[in-house]
């Protein structure tokens, strides 16, 4: 077990599919980034899941897919687009809120489901509840264990903001107890719900640099000690760090609904798809679409963090940026 947190490259060849199958959700989570007006509001039956996913399979190189939605267990259909993305060659992941609709963990095996992701905000109700919604921390957490019991790969998501940094090192504790191995940490992005500052909350939700590595990395280290795998965003590009564009240098999609295919998560509230889906084909959009920007080269790193969410930088008295924003997709791991 190595607990020196690493930051992973973008591995080169290595293709992730972010696959909205739909946007419809059972919970309204305060920081929820679907934008129905932007990702369509339509679920796509079997046969288009199907098809969208042949668009993205390649024999011989490692591919990964990730069912999202909304919440993806709602589709009826989701655990034969599993099976049917096993067919195609990919290592598969259902990321849920934990209610698993439609009898989901009865309706797939450990062994056509590589990784089932729980989200949890907080280690109790009292602090998840209140960002997720009434009484989601039971059920969320009793469907966790029951699939930890059944022999799935269960791991947690948690997304770091100002109303649950100072609760995040109770969740070592937390996943030991219910046996989970992988944790993901993530950091509140300014997209959708939580791009709008809620009244009487002027500062925000969003957490600065300093909150960020006060509190991330030795939680992180912690959970590695623990015996849990962890992997969280790099967000601060430290000094003699290279700069790279996941754009450019990795193949990453996210695929919506409404046939928007993007490759930065970033732009996803914006219409700058690179790719739209039109008839079952994947065709390349023309114009100002974010792939113009990912070549950029910037003091302040990430070209789109700089239009988008030019808070999160710092100048100095001359206007010089004081770190770089990495990609939002480099990742450093630990454990
Ligand atoms: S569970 Fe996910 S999709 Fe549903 S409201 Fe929460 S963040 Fe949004
Ligand atoms: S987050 Fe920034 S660096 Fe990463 S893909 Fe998007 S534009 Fe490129």
């Amino acid at each position: 077990m190595n607990h020196v947190p690493r930051t992973v490259g973008f591995k080169p060849g290595e293709r992730n599919i972010f696959f909205h199958i739909l946007t419809a959700c059972n919970l309204s989570c305060s920081h929820c980034y679907i934008n129905p007006k932007q990702h369509g509001t339509q679920a796509l039956d079997i046969a288009t899941i199907q098809s969208w996913l042949k668009l993205f399979a390649a024999p011989g190189k490692k591919s990964n897919v990730i069912f999202l939605g909304g919440e993806p267990t709602m589709h009826p259909d989701l655990p034969e687009a599993v099976r049917f993305a096993k067919t195609l060659g990919f290592d598969v992941t259902v990321d849920s809120n934990g209610y698993l609709f439609h009898d989901f963990l009865y309706k797939v095996t450990p062994n056509e489901l590589d990784y089932l992701s729980f989200s949890l905000d907080g280690p109790d109700a009292q602090i998840n509840d209140p960002i997720r919604g009434e009484g989601v921390f039971d059920v969320c957490t009793t469907h966790l264990q029951q699939a930890v019991q059944l022999g799935f790969n269960v791991s947690v998501i948690y997304t770091v903001s100002r109303r649950n940094i100072g609760h995040l090192h109770r969740m070592v504790a937390v996943l030991t107890g219910f046996g989970v191995k992988k944790f993901f940490i993530q950091v509140i992005g300014l997209r959708g719900k939580s791009a709008t500052r809620q009244a009487g909350d002027e500062s925000g939700v969003q957490v600065s640099r300093e909150e960020w590595l006060a509190v991330v990395p030795q939680v992180a280290r912690q959970a590695a000690e623990a015996g849990i795998h962890v992997t969280y965003p790099k967000v601060f590009l430290d000094a003699n760090e290279t700069f790279g564009c996941a754009g450019v240098v990795a193949e990453n999609y996210f695929i919506f609904p409404n046939g928007r295919v993007y490759q930065c998560p970033l732009c996803e509230d914006h219409p700058v798809n690179s790719y739209r889906i039109e008839n079952n084909l994947l065709v390349k959009n023309s114009g100002l679409t974010e792939d113009r920007f990912f070549q950029l080269n910037i003091g302040e790193g990430c070209v789109m963090n700089k239009l988008l969410q030019p808070d999160t930088i710092e100048y100095d008295e001359e206007g010089r940026p004081q770190h770089r924003i990495s990609c939002c997709l480099l990742k450093q791991e630990i454990g």
